[in-house]
């Protein structure tokens, strides 16, 4: 094992010395491992997960440390897996006996018993993850670096401890962590680890829909995710965890036409996404906006390549793809859903002479949620030619201007009905009947259109008027 300079540096925090005699105290050794060390190496933001390895009980070294801090904070055990946590300041703790594990084919949990400090580093995915630092007097400080995990770091370089093969297949969660690290870190998954992914992909099915989530997630809030989307289609696994993505790769010709590659459009339209905003759930709704196009996909003779009501066919398939993968059925969903339906809405508002009407309904349809949809479309936008593009941003400038100037003046956005159904009632001294609901919409139609301000007095004179085609007459 070689031996690299001291990283006491990375021990300033005084938890460390707090673990560091308790150990001594139990007689066992322990180090810290994993994401916090990559992490200091890398000079990145320090995690607030701390992951504590004791040869020994992690669970009993945990206990230790607790009763050596003033406060006495409580020990969270779990010990079906044989670790504790315990938070401190606004770090969580992780402590776990070092061991050695064996995979069954059928499931990603292993069977475990207790092993060395090597035994654990063997079991880590990746050899950044496997880096450990001492925390025992003989040593402390030093960086026990069995696979070179220094040098893959310094050459940004993703690999696993052991033969890459049995690594992915023994846990095939590692394939989507392996992309996430490249993604996040910006590193290159060595061509071994790519190869095994590749041959191990239909492995994935033994993963939970919620873990794949998770990894996702985490794609998804990278600067750029068309790096960890690509590589998951280039290894296979987007067509089985994601197949409404990879249905949309590919460009047709017939009679000389064709249309854009649907998926590498999408991939370029997240990225665009991800330099405005960090809303996770519009990143997906950018992921999404154009997976109704792969079910549509016709070829007309008169006007070549259609998608007709993608956007509608699209908002659809998010709640079917939402649900196989658990994911939250809730207001995210529908925001979601609601981004995807109106996906093409402000485009056709960006052509060179907008009405204030039609800016009024995509206000009224799109409510709270329309600078998000302005921030998708212009996302959208992937032309390649630059006027194009500058006129395309320059159009959607202008929409937005729109969208303030008629807010200001007509309030649509949470839009209030000016004359209330109870006053309808009252002037017609009817009962709640068909007629209401035509008067409430003629009035909001009326409106949208621009033919009445928003306001009361002009509402209730038009609502009158209206009224006299439907046979009412006010009571006097
Ligand atoms: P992040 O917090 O960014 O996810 P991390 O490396 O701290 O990074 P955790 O999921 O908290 O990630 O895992 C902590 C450590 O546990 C890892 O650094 C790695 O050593 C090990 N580990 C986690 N998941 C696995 C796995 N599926 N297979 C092998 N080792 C793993």
């Amino acid at each position: 094992m070689m031996k690299h300079q001291n990283y006491k540096d990375a021990l300033s925090h005084p938890v460390f010395t707090t673990v560091a005699d308790a150990a001594k105290t139990l007689g066992v050794e322990a180090f810290v491992i994993g994401g916090f060390v990559r992490d200091f190496i890398l000079k990145r933001e320090q995690p607030t997960d701390i992951d504590i390895v004791a040869v020994g009980s992690g669970i009993e070294l945990a206990q230790a440390v607790a009763q050596q801090l003033t406060h006495k904070p409580k020990v969270k055990v779990f010990k079906n897996f044989g670790t504790a946590m315990l938070p401190y300041g606004g770090l969580d703790l992780e402590f776990v006996g070092a061991r050695k594990e064996s995979y069954d084919r059928g499931s990603r949990k292993p069977v475990v018993e207790d092993g060395t400090l090597e035994d654990d580093q063997n079991r880590r995915d990746f050899t950044i993850n496997a880096l450990a630092i001492s925390l025992n007097e003989t040593d402390y400080g030093s960086l026990l670096d069995p696979f070179n995990g220094l040098e893959d770091l310094e050459k940004k370089i993703i690999r696993t401890p052991l033969e890459p093969g049995i690594t992915y297949s023994d846990d095939p969660l590692r394939m989507l962590r392996a992309i996430r690290f490249a993604t996040q870190l910006d590193f290159e998954i060595e061509l071994g680890s790519l190869q095994a992914i590749s041959a191990h992909k239909e492995r994935i099915r033994i993963v939970s829909p919620e873990r794949i989530v998770e990894e996702l997630h985490k794609i998804l809030a990278c600067t750029r995710p068309s790096r960890g989307f690509g590589l998951l289609h280039d290894t296979g696994l987007l067509e089985l965890i994601l197949p409404e993505l990879t249905a949309l790769e590919g460009i047709d010709e017939i009679e000389g036409q064709r249309h854009k590659d649907n998926f590498w459009h999408t991939l370029e339209v997240v990225d665009n996404i991800s330099k405005s905003t960090d809303d996770l759930w519009l990143r997906w709704a950018a992921l999404l906006h154009d997976i109704g196009k792969a079910p549509t996909k016709k070829f007309d003779k008169k006007i070549g390549w259609t998608f007709h009501a993608h956007e509608f066919v699209g908002s659809k398939m998010v709640y079917k793809l939402f649900k196989r993968m658990r994911m939250p059925l809730n207001e995210k969903m529908k925001f979601v859903q609601k981004m995807v339906r109106m996906s093409s809405r402000p485009i056709v508002l960006s052509e060179d002479f907008v009405t204030d009407a039609a800016v009024r309904r995509l206000v009224f349809d799109a409510g709270d949620h329309v600078d998000d949809l302005m921030t998708l479309c212009e996302a959208d936008i992937t032309t390649k030619n630059p006027k194009r593009q500058r006129r395309y941003l320059k159009n959607f400038e202008n929409v937005r201007m729109k969208i303030v100037e008629v807010e200001e003046r007509d309030r649509i956005r949470n839009f209030q009905p000016p004359v209330t159904g109870e006053e309808i009632m009252a002037t017609f001294g009817i009962p709640p009947s068909r007629e209401i609901g035509i008067l409430k919409e003629a009035i909001k139609e009326a409106i949208l259109e621009g033919e009445i301000p928003n306001e009361h007095d002009p509402a209730y004179q038009f609502m009158l008027e209206k009224a006299k085609s439907l046979g009412l007459d006010p009571v006097s």
